[in-house]
């Protein structure tokens, strides 16, 4: 198929010195990450703090240079080259973040947030200015007089975040990593902005990653999705089928702590995923997910699991679905 977006074995390593006199060590945040997302297509990826999904993120719009692997864009090798080299690759794609208070400039007005990337682009006063009309109508800030001279300060949190994917979609876009571009946002207004994402996406054709600790919000950008776990793959596939029929521990456990939307059922018993995310400098050897694992056997405490394919197009890296 067309893929836009490829990596093969991707990692982030980085070397931490716990203490004065110890050995350095590495901090596998992101660890033989393989994934595609083809044109306009939609990834979910899933995990808790600590699972690297940030990381992860941040190297595929190559904000991070890769310490290891293969990762290309449109067919071109983004992995090796350097910032200098990679322009033509940032007019094409785009990042929103998390926290709409922090990521935008306080010092400018939305005018100027939407425009600036158009300005780096050398695109002309006269299309700027259609084109930061056109984005602010897009994420629903209208009339757009009333908005384009006011500094972030005076806005919403949810005013804000529409700022930042106005920004993020100015330059037209092919690929999007937004890192959950709703968690700090008041519930009632996550859905809305989640909306105005995934119409924006599916209208312009833009592959999508989405990076969430929250497997329900997901579903908005799902054709396939990810589960990682302390930096590794846990779960990849169609999200629909994995959704349905998860096969990993640590994606049944997620699925099965989503909240009940039924306000009856909301304050009823519920599993959770018990135990915290393993320290990333010295994760436990074998299966990293062993210690919270209600099925943990012998081999997954020494040696890590194999990926394998438990049916077609997903694949799990889970000693219960070895054949040995
Ligand atoms: Fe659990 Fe073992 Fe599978 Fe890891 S490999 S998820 S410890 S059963």
């Amino acid at each position: 198929g067309n893929q836009l977006v490829v990596a093969h074995r991707l990692r982030m390593w980085y070397t931490v010195r716990t203490g004065l006199f110890s050995k350095p060590r590495y901090v596998k945040a992101v660890d033989d990450v393989s994934i595609s997302i083809g044109n306009g297509e939609t990834m979910a990826i899933v995990g808790e703090s600590g699972s690297g999904k940030t990381t992860l993120g941040r190297v595929l719009i190559r904000l991070l240079k890769p310490t290891g692997g293969e990762l290309f864009f449109d067919g071109k090798d983004i992995a090796h080259e350097d910032d200098h080299n990679l322009l033509w690759f940032r007019r094409r794609t785009a990042i929103v973040l998390q926290d709409p208070f922090s990521s935008l400039n306080p010092y400018h007005n939305v005018k100027f947030i939407v425009e600036e990337p158009l300005i780096i682009n050398g695109i002309d006063p006269k299309e700027r200015d259609e084109l930061v009309r056109r984005a602010l109508e897009e994420v629903k800030l209208t009339p757009v007089d009333d908005y384009l001279y006011k500094y972030p300060h005076q806005l919403s949190g949810g005013q804000r975040q529409r700022v930042s994917i106005a920004r993020a979609i100015v330059t037209r876009p092919d690929f999007i990593v937004a890192d959950e571009p709703v968690s700090m946002l008041d519930a009632s207004v996550r859905v809305e902005i989640l909306t105005i994402l995934k119409s924006i996406q599916e209208r312009d054709k833009i592959a999508f990653a989405y990076i969430t600790h929250d497997i329900s919000t997901a579903k908005y950008f799902s054709d396939k999705i990810l589960v990682m776990y302390a930096g590794k793959m846990a779960e990849i596939g169609s999200y629909r089928d994995v959704v349905k029929e998860p096969h990993h521990p640590y994606t049944q456990a997620l699925i099965e702590a989503i909240p009940d939307p039924d306000p009856k059922n909301r304050f009823s018993e519920r599993k959770v995923v018990t135990g915290e995310p393993p320290n990333l400098a010295n994760p436990p050897p074998g299966c990293r997910f062993h210690p919270r694992c209600p099925f943990a056997m012998d081999i997954c405490r020494r040696e890590e699991p194999p990926m394998i394919e438990v049916k077609k197009g997903i694949y799990v890296a889970c000693w219960l679905y070895a054949k040995r």
